[in-house]
């Protein structure tokens, strides 16, 4: 097993995203991600395909074999490095490469029955994507981006069918036998956020785990390698809006309702919304009330007063500032 190589494809798989807040550790060459350590890693980054923004289209690539992934973590899992795996691939042929994530998946499953993740290759077949889902515990689809024509500008060798035919059955067929699916949006590449709500809240609609946002950096020897890096702060609106679509069901329109442009704009937008229902004169739903989140919406919702709330520990300031001119107020009250 040559380390140094397997460890360069490790270091390659940094461009997808395993959770928000995934962090790469360099020396152990392990993901973080909550409480996961994993080994997340391509088997090969020599890619056929010609995405401007990637490094594994415009840079020589290095191979593994399934079994050397799979050998690479067995050899971390008994040193305690790792206690999952995210496998990808780059593309050569898609079959071939799908057929490679699921064999060194195959392997790693004839030992571990813990946290394995699948990436599933645009093109490859419906039993490959049967299987894939059989194996992991979650499986994804890469978007890229939430407009066809924004990716075929960036990529002129992805296939628009191909691609949407792999992720509606990856969806359906994940969802069908209770898996996790995610997929993730490049965000800097000329797509706006009303652009990406929109699509996220179409996937979220259709049973998909999560969507991840990954901020476009310039990558170097490759065409787009002097485009500016995507902001931070982009990327931490999206998240913040994206989870009033995921967890609070707030719809992407009703978030276009505080955008004046074609961007989230700096403020929250669920207390901009709060702001403008109280100004109409109309009252807040449970999960609209700024700071209120799942947890407490539960307790609200079983009859608990702000009161209780906060002697249960749990902070009601915000929320008694947006419930001041409700006339639910007088079961939430605190004073
Ligand atoms: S398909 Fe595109 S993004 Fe994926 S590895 Fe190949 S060049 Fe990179």
């Amino acid at each position: 097993m040559e380390l140094s190589k397997l460890f360069r494809l490790v270091g390659l798989s940094a461009y997808d995203v395993c959770h928000e807040k995934c962090v790469f550790d360099p020396f152990r060459h392990v993901y973080r991600s909550g409480k996961l350590n994993l080994l997340k890693t391509l088997i090969s980054s020599s890619c056929s395909y010609d995405c401007l923004y990637c490094h594994n289209a415009w840079n020589k690539g290095h191979k593994a074999t399934p079994d050397e992934i799979a050998d690479l973590f067995d050899y971390m899992r008994e040193r305690r490095l790792v206690n999952g795996a995210f496998l990808s691939n780059s593309i050569s042929d898609p079959e071939k490469s799908m057929g490679d994530i699921i064999e060194a998946g195959e392997m790693i499953r004839k030992s571990f029955r813990g946290y394995l993740h699948l990436k599933i290759i645009p093109g490859c077949n419906r039993d490959q994507i049967e299987r894939a889902v059989e194996l992991a515990n979650r499986v994804s689809v890469n978007l890229e981006s939430p407009s066809y024509s924004i990716l075929s500008e960036l990529c002129s060798t992805k296939s628009r069918a191909d691609f949407s035919r792999t992720f509606r059955l990856a969806l359906k067929l994940s969802k069908r036998c209770g898996k996790s699916f995610t997929t993730q949006l490049i965000a800097g590449v000329g797509e706006t956020d009303r652009q990406i709500l929109n699509v996220a809240e179409r996937i979220y609609r259709n049973g998909a785990s999560r969507v991840y946002y990954s901020p476009f950096r310039p990558v170097k020897n490759t065409p787009l390698g002097g485009k500016n890096p995507e902001r931070k702060k982009r990327i931490t609106k999206l998240y913040r809006a994206d989870a009033l679509i995921r967890l609070y069901g707030f719809s992407a329109r009703k978030l276009s309702e505080v955008m004046e442009t074609e961007f989230l704009p700096d403020e929250d937008p669920k207390i901009l919304l709060a702001m403008k229902k109280i100004e109409a004169g109309e009252e807040l739903e449970t999960l609209e009330i700024p700071g209120v989140g799942l947890r407490k919406a539960k307790l609200l919702e079983k009859g608990h007063s702000l009161a209780e709330l906060k002697r249960l520990g749990l902070s009601v300031k915000r929320e008694s500032v947006f419930l001041k001119s409700q006339k639910r107020l007088a079961d939430f009250s605190i004073y």
